[in-house]
């Protein structure tokens, strides 16, 4: 895969870039317990050497997060740059560096959040800090947000918070996680993702009863736990129709998807293009109910009266309960059981793509890779980019250009071990981010 070869961030920001990667991965943010107030303490030293005074916020002392502000001239729209500073544990086991040592390899940077996404903060807060020693002051505002608690989301530390409590973190736009991967597809073209939404998550129990017997007479017995197995294996098994946003339609339909034809083909023919597509595209598309767990009654010589399936539910944008509801009956047909929501859809928003920030993306990679395009997704997981559409309606995109780092190393990385990303990719990301601040209000 050819790599853009000219330099695209001067050497003084690449090896700015890379240093403080590596700083910040020394940083053990392991959520849990996160501790991120150490990272937010030392990004706010790196931000005052750039003259920026940065505030430290939040309802616990160990987990806050960074705001900086850059004043512009108003105009132009304000621009949000986010990154999490949290990142998932890294048991050793199969790391070959020590996952908070920051070291450097041929070009590569290697540590627990160098992918996710320590490197991202690190070439935002560049970005950043050059606006703020530069001389000309951006068109709108330009906010820096390292948030704690993304990883886990649960303990309302981080941006669940800072978007209730913090009206004036309100942006036009803002940049993210969740898109930037190059993929080249079967017939030679090159696509770049970038994030435009999400899937709302839900968590649900579905009970079956039967007639609690002894273990020890098992002929005859009404064993609940048979129609269980049996609903998990249909669960498995059964496919929601897919769905196309007209958004993710268009942006199929140019990669040459037969998408006259229908969803399904348009899917179909999309995740035959790449590997990568292959997983991507029909989760973006579809409702998904996937059992989790098991559960029922104890001890083990008791026919159990019940039994419990729990299963992770994805939603795309717009889908409620009743779309959930109906899936799991068709799944099911005609197993008796109880549906209950363990916790309520949440997440599950999107942006247009008809907007500035969106064709500042489109411009960096057609620029940086000629011919490639950009492919709009639906992130399947949840990202931080739902609380600032939620909270002010911001337009968010997940878009972090990793051109150089190879697939396999990037995304094996993620939540897993050996986490690397390549110096040059850093400093693409840096060079993002800085076309985005100056482009926004041209
Ligand atoms: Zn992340």
């Amino acid at each position: 895969m050819a790599a853009p070869e000219q330099a695209i961030a001067p050497d003084r920001l690449r090896d700015e870039v890379r240093e403080l990667t590596r700083e910040l991965i020394r940083i053990d943010t392991s959520n849990p317990p996160g501790r991120e107030s150490v990272a937010a303490e030392f990004l706010a030293g790196y931000l005052s050497e750039a003259g920026v005074e940065a505030e430290l916020a939040g309802p616990d002392p160990e987990r806050l997060s960074l705001i900086a502000r850059v004043a512009g001239t108003g105009e132009g729209p304000s621009l949000m740059l986010m990154a999490h500073t949290d990142v998932v544990p890294a048991p050793d086991a199969d790391w070959t560096v020590p996952p908070f040592a920051g070291e450097l390899r041929d070009g590569r940077v290697i540590g627990r959040g160098a992918a996710d996404m320590k490197g991202e903060l690190a070439a935002r807060a560049v970005a950043f800090a050059e606006i703020a020693r530069g001389e000309d002051p951006p068109a709108g505002d330009v906010l820096l947000l390292a948030e704690s608690d993304e990883e886990r989301n649960t303990y309302d530390v981080g941006m669940s918070w800072l978007m209730r409590e913090r009206a004036d973190l309100r942006c036009d736009y803002a940049l993210n996680e969740g898109g930037g991967i190059l993929l080249e597809l079967a017939g030679g073209r090159r696509v770049v993702t970038i994030s435009i939404g999400e899937k709302q998550v839900a968590s649900l129990r579905l009970r079956f009863h039967g007639r609690a017997g002894h273990a020890s007479v098992p002929a005859g017995a009404d064993n609940v736990l048979a129609r269980a197995a049996d609903a998990v294996r249909r669960l498995l098994s059964h496919d929601a129709p897919a769905r196309l946003t007209p958004a993710i339609a268009a942006a199929l339909e140019g990669l040459g998807a037969p998408v006259a034809a229908g969803a399904e083909a348009a899917v179909e023919w999309a995740a035959g293009q790449h590997p990568v597509l292959a997983g991507m595209v029909p989760a973006m598309t579809r409702l998904t109910v996937t059992p989790t767990g098991l559960k029922t009654h104890e001890p083990a010589n008791v026919i159990p009266p019940f039994a419990d399936v729990i299963c992770d539910c994805r939603a795309l944008p717009g889908q409620g309960l009743d779309d959930v509801c109906e899936h799991v009956e068709r799944a099911l047909d005609g197993i008796e059981h109880e549906l209950e929501l363990l916790e309520p859809l949440t997440g599950g928003t999107a942006s247009a793509i008809d907007t500035p920030l969106y064709r500042v993306c489109e411009e960096h990679v057609r620029e940086r890779l000629p011919g490639a395009e950009l492919l709009p997704v639906v992130t399947p997981g949840f990202t931080d980019s739902h609380w600032v559409r939620a909270a002010h309606g911001t337009v968010a995109y997940g878009f972090a250009p990793v051109f150089s780092t190879p697939l396999d190393v990037y995304l094996g990385g993620m939540h897993g071990a050996d986490e690397a990303i390549d110096v040059a990719d850093l400093a693409e990301m840096t060079a993002l981010s800085l076309r985005a601040i100056r482009s926004l209000g041209a």
